[in-house]
């Protein structure tokens, strides 16, 4: 009874705050819908002292324009929302899969507010909290062996990491050519998804080269099935690359993946959350591995190779490729970027050197000086995001092994999904 007592003195203390006045914004939660419109406001007071938190809104503007006109509401009133909104859900009914959702959101917002409010969380814990994801980074001796692997496939003298630069020599790209192989391979891919998924015919992606950036690529989503890509092109660009980046950013990676949660989740079904994207939440954790699975699932290891052997490659010049091996080491060198795993803990939990996480980086994940360097300003400025490309997407390759893998993938876009729930229909065989 005291509990409640106390429950009734926040709602009333929040009724009464000036950043709350507002009717329009603030509703008493009496269904998932309306956890789902303060659940946006949220996101945008947050992204307030944290810009860039939101990846991009295409909810109704008025929201937006009063929650920048506003004074930035505290963190620990925006702390005492989430959890408000967090208790709500065991009043409220809804579809099972939004409702388990919104639990992990909620909680991966209220993270987000400790970590802004200064609290040093561990890596482990952040990954669970922020990301829905259990964590346990590779072992050395497991890199070991799949360093032992590339070494066998890419035989010669000098060390392994100068080996596998040489072999990667030949795939480098000039930048004038760049803008036809991103756009060979937007076209191959785009044909491709099409026809796993329904996409609507004015779907749009443009293209951008940028520099100065810690990521590689970056989809900023527009709304209405428009995409803006932008490519940062500080290091060399490899064409071996390219196809998996259009993959993983469009087609039926983010564009795609967003374009159908737009379509099919908030217009159709009146899901107002998924208008807003806070970066460091399960819903991106899910973003994440479904584009690195979709970029597996697009086209057939068949497709993919005869497509770089007949069109690609003969497009740009690439001559006398060793096919099979250029597979094989593509496919260990996939293995190898759970090498990326230790980086958080070493740089936010163990205290470690930049320049020793660089070797570390250029020992077990064989990349460039640069290359090694630029991975370390990613891991520095994303923190724990570094887990969702290959701990999310083993969960959804588990998941898409049983079944139909075409038609499971679809369904994951349609469904709001966290790592914990696909793993719970794994576990219980359920589907969504
Ligand atoms: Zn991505």
């Amino acid at each position: 009874m005291k509990r409640r007592i106390v429950a009734l003195g926040v709602l009333l203390a929040l009724a009464a705050s000036p950043w709350l006045a507002a009717g329009e914004l603030w509703h008493p939660v009496a269904t998932l819908d309306d956890v789902a419109r303060n659940y946006v406001l949220l996101v945008l007071r947050i992204d307030r002292h944290l810009p860039g938190f939101n990846d991009y809104y295409y909810g109704p503007p008025e929201w937006k324009q009063r929650v920048e006109a506003e004074e930035k509401i505290p963190l620990a009133e925006l702390r005492r929302e989430a959890t408000e909104l967090l208790a709500s859900l065991d009043r409220v009914r809804g579809q099972p899969e939004r409702l388990w959702w919104f639990r992990k959101q909620l909680l991966a917002l209220d993270t987000n507010l400790r970590k802004l409010g200064g609290e040093q969380i561990p890596i482990r814990e952040q990954a669970l909290l922020l990301l829905d994801l259990e964590v346990t980074p590779p072992a050395l001796d497991e890199l070991d062996s799949a360093l032992e692997e590339i070494d066998r496939l890419l035989p010669g003298e000098g060390p392994l990491r100068q080996r596998l630069q040489a072999w990667q020599a030949q795939f480098a790209l000039r930048e004038d050519q760049l803008p036809q192989a991103y756009e060979m391979a937007l076209e191959v891919t785009r044909e491709h998804a099409h026809e796993l998924l329904l996409l609507p015919a004015d779907e749009e992606v443009d293209l951008h080269f940028v520099q100065n950036q810690s990521w590689g690529a970056y989809n900023w989503f527009q709304g209405n099935a428009h995409s803006r890509i932008e490519v940062n092109t500080d290091l060399p660009a490899s064409a071996v690359a390219i196809f998996d980046f259009a993959a993983h950013e469009a087609y039926p990676g983010h564009h795609t993946d967003l374009l159908t949660r737009e379509q099919r989740l908030y217009r159709e079904r009146g899901y107002l959350e998924w208008c807003v994207s806070p970066l460091f939440t399960p819903m991106n954790a899910m973003a994440e591995a479904v584009a690195q699975v979709g970029t597996e699932l697009v086209l057939t290891p068949e497709e993919k190779l005869a497509w770089h052997r007949d069109v690609f490659f003969p497009a740009l010049g690439i001559e006398g490729v060793d096919l099979e091996q250029w597979l094989a080491l593509d496919h260990a060198l996939e293995t190898l970027r759970r090498a990326r795993e230790r980086v958080p803990f070493m740089l936010f939990d163990e205290g470690k050197s930049d320049e020793e996480v660089i070797a570390y980086l250029e020992r077990y994940a064989l990349l460039s000086e640069a290359g090694a360097r630029k991975a370390l300003e990613f891991n520095r400025e994303w923190g724990a995001y570094t887990f969702n490309y290959t701990v999310g997407r083993e969960i959804l390759r588990r998941y898409l092994a049983s079944g139909n893998a075409r038609t499971k993938f679809v369904q994951l876009l349609t469904t709001p999904i966290t790592p914990s729930l696909v793993e719970e229909w794994i576990r219980t065989g359920a589907e969504p």
